[in-house]
């Protein structure tokens, strides 16, 4: 069993993370890092120095936090020789998530950048299904209501916080992976709130490799029902990921599908590259959106209030 410690025992740590943790055959939950929170029988710190030097047999660190203090936290855990489990998004910045890779290559331990949309039930089967399609168009509608997703959530609206990529960027996770080949953004348009620093909305204009044209519609402003589709026409017929990728069908047709199960999926696979002494890092998604950021067309809309 390998000990892991959480740090940021926040809403994803509580909801996924400790119960991934629990139900694992590879890991024990033997610490958390968290300035107001603590898990229930197991040894609580306030932050990661102080459960590294307290828990010199934790191996793995997951780092749950905002993703503003992911590499400083990141670099702290590799150079105890800990293995780490990054929430996506990896870092803030491409800067950052190449200096982790490079740090951790250097100190021998396992980088996992993880994305848990990639792990969605239906993914893989849409990935097979499309390995020798023709794919003429994709659209992509990941519309949420960020008061109900985000309530309280400053961090999300903050330099580095990503806004409305925040959920977006597991849309564009899940794309990259369906394609073999690289994702190339033409135009993007970013729609900020008066009062805050990162965007509401998001329209992006993307291309596969062959030309195909891919649209994507990002909106935290959607009330009533939400949509977290992605649409892929092809020579043959369409293909419908819904429900974050937990959904799928081809012509309309619904596909069975196991149960959700992102996170045991993400635990395993963890563990899966500390037993191999392997990195994963994938920075596709995260390079979209900085493009996103640095070529899209800017406007300001209402100012936004919780
Ligand atoms: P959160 O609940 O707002 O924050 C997680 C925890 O991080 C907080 O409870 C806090 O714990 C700690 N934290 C907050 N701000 C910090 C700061 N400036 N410095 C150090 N620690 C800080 O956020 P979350 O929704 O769990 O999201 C965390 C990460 O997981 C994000 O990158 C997000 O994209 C990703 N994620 C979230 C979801 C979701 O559904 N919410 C799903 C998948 C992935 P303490 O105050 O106790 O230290």
């Amino acid at each position: 069993m390998i000990r892991i410690g959480i740090v940021g025992l926040g809403k994803i740590a509580t909801d996924q993370h400790v119960p991934a943790i629990t139900a694992s055959a590879d890991f024990t939950l033997a610490a958390t890092a968290s300035r107001n929170a603590r898990a229930d029988g197991v040894a609580s710190y306030l932050d990661l120095a102080a459960m590294l030097a307290g828990e010199p047999d934790v191996q793995a660190v997951s780092l749950c936090q905002p993703p503003q203090v992911r590499h400083a936290a990141a670099r702290t855990a590799i150079a105890a020789g800990r293995h780490v489990f990054l929430e996506k998004p990896p870092c803030a910045t491409l800067s950052e998530i190449e200096d982790l890779m490079q740090a951790a290559a250097r100190a021998g331990v396992t980088l996992f950048a993880s994305w848990h949309s990639r792990f969605a039930a239906g993914v893989e089967p849409a990935r097979a299904w499309l390995v020798d399609k023709q794919i003429s168009s994709i659209e992509i509608d990941w519309k949420e209501d960020v008061r109900q997703w985000h309530p309280g959530q400053d961090w999300i609206w903050q330099p580095g916080g990503l806004g409305v990529f925040d959920p977006g960027i597991n849309a564009l996770s899940i794309l990259t992976r369906l394609l073999p080949d690289p994702v190339r953004l033409e135009d993007a348009k970013l729609e900020t709130p008066a009062n805050r620093e990162a965007p509401v909305a998001a329209t992006l204009a993307m291309r596969t490799s062959d030309g195909a044209p891919i649209k994507a519609e990002f909106d935290w402003r959607q009330t009533g029902k939400q949509s977290w589709t992605i649409r892929i026409d092809t020579d043959v017929g369409d293909l419908l990921l819904a429900e974050g990728g937990n959904s799928l069908s081809f012509d309309g047709v619904p596909q069975p599908l196991p149960g959700e199960g992102e996170y045991r999926a993400l635990y395993d696979h963890f563990a899966a590259l500390i037993r191999d002494r392997r990195c994963d890092v994938d920075v596709s998604p995260l390079r979209l959106v900085a493009d996103a950021f640095l070529t899209g067309h800017r406007s300001y809309t209402d100012a936004f209030y919780h």
